[in-house]
């Protein structure tokens, strides 16, 4: 297994008025897999995520369980090797691309300063790899895109620029949360695409996150279904959609459009 979290709990806040959101979890993610979390609003499916990048505030914040990324036990890791391993073999990305990119420096800038952090490769090689990945995530005119400030193109294009970003360094696993919910419909299947496309291509598992059970299922392999701080169920897309055992799972098929 390439991520395998277990017995997660984790709660917020001090001893007297510690809340706990996330209810002992456990799920895994094989190599080659896409795996979906769905759930409403609140149900705990960024909290896990974060949990996962190693990405929770320290301070009150509990945490219980394990959550091993291929074999190597996450919580409790040093920060530094954590950072490396966050750029290298686990990404993210998020709903808005906008406030994850800088309004003040070009596309180009933002994704080779990834590349500087990261590789040992030459300013030439960097722009050519960043060109390079904007043609694999689908961006017209690269060239002049390298030069284009976030404010410059679209809610779309913007969110490629993250993909090129979380995928510039080869991650084994892609956290992709919510990523389409800020966009157009339209858009939201064009980047579904993208995301399957690269997927086949660089064999990553990417582990899915919407309160969206359509498009979990047009992508995903595997779906979780989580309600209030727990994974309720969790079964391939036939048994979910097939025979749904829990109740809430059902709610979520019926008030499907
Ligand atoms: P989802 O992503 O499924 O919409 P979240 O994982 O963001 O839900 O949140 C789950 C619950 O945890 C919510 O009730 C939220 O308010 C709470 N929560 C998230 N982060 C914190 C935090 N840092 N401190 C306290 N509560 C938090
Ligand atoms: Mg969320």
């Amino acid at each position: 297994m390439l991520l395998n979290v277990e017995n997660l709990s984790i709660s917020f806040g001090r001893k007297k008025k510690l809340v706990e959101v996330i209810h002992d979890i456990s799920f895994s993610v094989a190599e080659n897999e896409i795996v979906g979390i769905v759930g409403e609003s609140g149900s705990g499916k960024s909290v896990t995520s974060m949990a996962i990048m190693g990405l929770l505030p320290k301070k009150n914040t509990t945490i219980k369980g394990t959550i091993a990324f291929n074999e190597t036990a996450l919580l409790n890791l040093k920060d530094t090797t954590f950072q490396k391993l966050r750029g290298n073999e686990i990404s993210m990305i998020f709903q808005e691309p906008m406030s994850a990119l800088n309004p003040s420096l070009t596309c180009g800038f933002q994704v080779a300063e990834i590349l500087k952090i990261h590789t040992k490769l030459s300013s030439q090689e960097i722009r050519k790899e960043v060109i390079s990945l904007f043609e694999k995530v689908k961006l017209p005119r690269p060239n002049i895109l390298y030069n284009s400030y976030p404010h410059q193109i679209s809610g779309g294009q913007m969110q490629r620029v993250m993909i090129a970003m979380a995928i510039a360094c080869k991650p084994k696993l892609l956290i992709a949360d919510e990523p389409t919910t800020a966009l157009d419909v339209t858009v939201q299947k064009e980047i579904l695409q993208l995301l399957k496309e690269l997927q086949k291509e660089t064999e990553m598992s990417i582990l899915f996150i919407s309160h969206d059970l359509g498009l979990v299922s047009e992508i995903c392999d595997k779906i979780l279904v989580m309600y209030e701080g727990k994974i309720v169920e969790q079964g391939t897309k036939k048994e979910i959609f097939q025979s749904p055992k829990d109740n809430y799972t059902k709610a979520l098929l019926a008030s499907r459009p």
